[in-house]
C-alpha cells in the first residue's frame, strides 16, 4: 500500500512534541512490513534544512485567495533508510525557524495542504491512502472529496489521526476564499460552531479517524474542546490505537545522547553515573531521590500545579529530595519555576527551553518522572521513562491510564486520579517510600524496562485499520 503521511512535524527534522516522534517512527515500521510509506512536512528554516543537501523534485505557482505563492517540493539527497521524506518549501510562509505560533498559521498550513494536493495531481502521483496528522492537515480529506481540482485523487482513502483535540485550527468563514473551488452545498463539511474548523472537517470527511490511545478515544466523547458530539456521532469510524515508541532511537544500551549507556543488568551503576553527572551540572544531590518533569509548561500537562507541588514537597521533605524541570511554555509558570531556584538551592533546578539531549539524560538518570497531566492523549514521556528504568508518576488519564500500572497493583508506576496538588504530594510520599526500599525499587525499575511498547505491533494495528477501508491499490 502506498501511504503518504502529511504532518507539521517529523522527528528528527522538526519537533515540538509527540507528533514528531510518531510521524518519525510509524512510517519506518510500515515500510519494514512491506508498505511504501512516505512523509511530507513543510520545509522550515531550521538546523535540519541548513545542514543537509536537497534536490528539487517539483516547483509551481499557486493561489491562496488573491495571494499568489511559489512552492517547491524538495527531497533529501542522502538516501533516508527509513522512509522518503519530502519538504514543501513556501517562501514567505515557511522560511522561518519555528513550526507554529505565527499569526498567519492559517495561511501557512492551508497553503501547505493545497501545495501537497497540487503536487500530487500535476504529477499523477496516486497514493492509496493519505494519512493526515492533526488539524494542520485536516482540510485535505475535504478537498480530496469535494474539490474538482483534485478529482484524480478521489480514489485515495483519507485518515485523520487526532494527536490532540484541544487544538483545532479554526478560522473565520471569510477565509473560505483560500480553498480551491468546491460546490457551495458542501461547505457544511468545513464548519463547526460558525467557523471553518479543520479538525472538525477532517472528522466529518476522513474515511477513518484514529486517536492515540483507547482511553483518549472514550474521553474525547466527553471532553474534546467542543467537538464531543461530533466525535460521538462519528464513533463508528473511530479507533484508538496506542502509540508506540521507536525503540531504536530510545534504547538506553545504544542511545548516543546518553553519556553512560546501560542495560537491564547494568541499570543501577549506569543510571547512577548519569545521575551524578546531571546532578553535578545542575547542582543537585545525587544521593537523594530525583523527581523530574519534562514537557510543555501548559495547563494540559498540569504544569501550573508544579510551583505549588515543589514548594510543598520541599516544605515537607526539605533536603531529602531533588526536583528538576525541563520545559517551556506558559510565561507565568516559567517565571515562578525559575524564581524558586533561589529558595531551594542545591535540591532544585529548572532548564527553560527545548533540549533533546538533556531530555535523554533526564530519562537516563531521574528516579521518578512526574506527569500530573489534566489531558494526555497518549503521552510518550512515560513510555520513554519505562524503557530507561525511570518510574513514571502519572495521573490516570488518556494514554497514561492505558500504559501505567500502579505498584500497589503489582505494577511499575505510581498513579493518582485527580489533577490536584495533594494527590501529587501523596504520590511523592509513596515514591520516597519506594526509593528507600532499594530492593523493591530495583525490581520495579527492571519490570518497567521489560515493558514492550515498540512500533512493530502498533504498525500492524494501523494496517488492519487501513484494510478495513478496502483501500483500492494502484498499479505502481
Ligand atoms: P506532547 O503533548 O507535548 O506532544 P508527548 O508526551 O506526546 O507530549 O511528547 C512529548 C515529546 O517531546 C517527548 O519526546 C519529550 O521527551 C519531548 N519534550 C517535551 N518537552 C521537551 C523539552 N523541553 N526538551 C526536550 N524534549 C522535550
Amino acid at each position: 500500500m502506498q501511504i503518504f503521511h502529511l504532518s507539521a512535524e517529523c522527528f528528527p527534522e522538526a519537533k515540538v512534541g509527540g507528533l514528531a516522534d510518531v510521524v518519525g517512527a510509524l512510517p519506518k515500521y510500515q515500510n519494514r512490513s512491506g508498505h511504501l510509506a512516505k512523509v511530507i512536512i513543510p520545509g522550515y528554516a531550521n538546523k535540519f534544512r541548513n545542514e543537509n543537501e536537497f534536490e528539487t523534485v517539483y516547483a509551481a505557482m499557486l493561489s491562496l485567495g488573491s495571494l499568489k505563492f511559489y512552492y517547491q517540493i524538495i527531497k533529501e539527497k542522502k538516501v533516508n533508510p527509513d522512509f522518503e521524506l519530502y519538504l514543501i518549501e513556501i517562501p514567505g510562509l515557511f522560511d522561518r525557524p519555528e513550526i507554529y505560533a505565527y499569526q498567519d498559521d492559517t495561511e501557512r498550513f492551508t497553503a501547505f495542504q493545497i501545495a501537497f494536493l497540487d503536487w500530487l495531481t500535476n504529477n499523477k502521483i496516486q497514493p492509496d491512502l493519505i494519512h493526515c496528522h492533526d488539524h494542520h492537515t485536516g482540510l485535505v480529506p475535504f478537498m480530496v472529496k469535494y474539490c474538482p481540482s483534485y478529482k484524480k485523487l478521489a480514489q485515495a482513502k483519507t485518515v485523520i489521526t487526532i494527536h490532540n483535540a484541544q487544538y483545532q485550527g479554526e478560522f473565520p468563514f471569510e477565509k473560505i476564499k483560500y480553498l480551491p473551488d468546491f460546490p457551495v452545498a458542501k461547505s457544511g463539511f468545513l464548519e463547526w460552531n460558525g467557523l471553518i474548523n479543520p479538525l472538525a472537517s477532517a472528522i466529518k470527511c476522513a474515511d477513518l479517524i484514529t486517536t492515540v490511545s483507547p482511553t483518549y478515544l472514550q474521553e474525547m466523547r466527553h471532553a474534546a474542546n467542543g467537538l464531543e458530539s461530533l466525535l460521538d456521532f462519528q464513533k463508528d469510524k473511530s479507533i484508538g490505537i496506542l502509540n508506540g515508541i521507536d525503540t531504536e532511537v530510545w534504547n538506553p544500551e545504544t542511545d548516543p545522547l546518553l553519556e553512560f549507556n546501560f542495560t537491564m543488568k547494568t541499570l543501577k551503576s549506569g543510571r547512577l553515573k548519569n545521575k551524578k553527572q546531571l546532578c553535578k551540572a545542575y547542582n543537585l544531590e545525587d544521593s537523594k531521590p530525583l523527581f523530574a518533569f519534562i514537557g510543555r509548561l501548559v495547563g494540559e500537562k498540569g504544569a501550573d500545579l508544579l510551583p505549588q507541588i515543589c514548594s510543598l514537597a520541599f516544605q515537607t521533605h526539605g533536603k531529602d529530595i531533588n526536583i528538576f524541570i525541563l520545559g517551556s511554555g506558559d510565561k507565568v509558570v516559567e517565571s515562578s519555576l525559575t524564581g524558586m531556584q533561589n529558595f531551594y538551592h542545591g535540591n532544585y533546578n529548572v532548564h527553560i527551553g527545548y533540549n533533546e539531549k538533556l531530555a535523554h539524560a533526564v530519562y537516563g538518570s531521574a528516579d521518578f518522572l512526574l506527569m500530573p497531566s489534566r489531558v494526555e492523549p497518549c503521552g510518550l514521556n512515560q513510555m520513554y521513562a519505562l524503557r530507561y528504568g525511570t518510574v513514571p508518576m502519572v495521573r490516570r488519564t488518556g494514554g497514561l491510564k492505558d500504559t501505567v500500572l500502579d505498584i500497589g497493583d503489582g505494577g511499575f508506576g505510581i498513579c493518582h486520579d485527580q489533577a490536584n496538588v495533594s494527590d501529587v504530594l501523596h504520590s511523592i510520599n509513596r515514591a520516597i517510600g519506594l526509593f528507600s526500599d532499594a530492593r523493591k525499587f530495583d525490581s520495579v525499575r527492571k519490570t518497567a524496562m521489560k515493558i514492550d511498547h515498540s512500533w512493530e505491533q502498533v504498525a500492524i494495528k494501523y494496517t488492519t485499520a487501513y484494510e478495513s477501508l478496502k483501500v483500492k491499490k494502484h498499479e505502481k
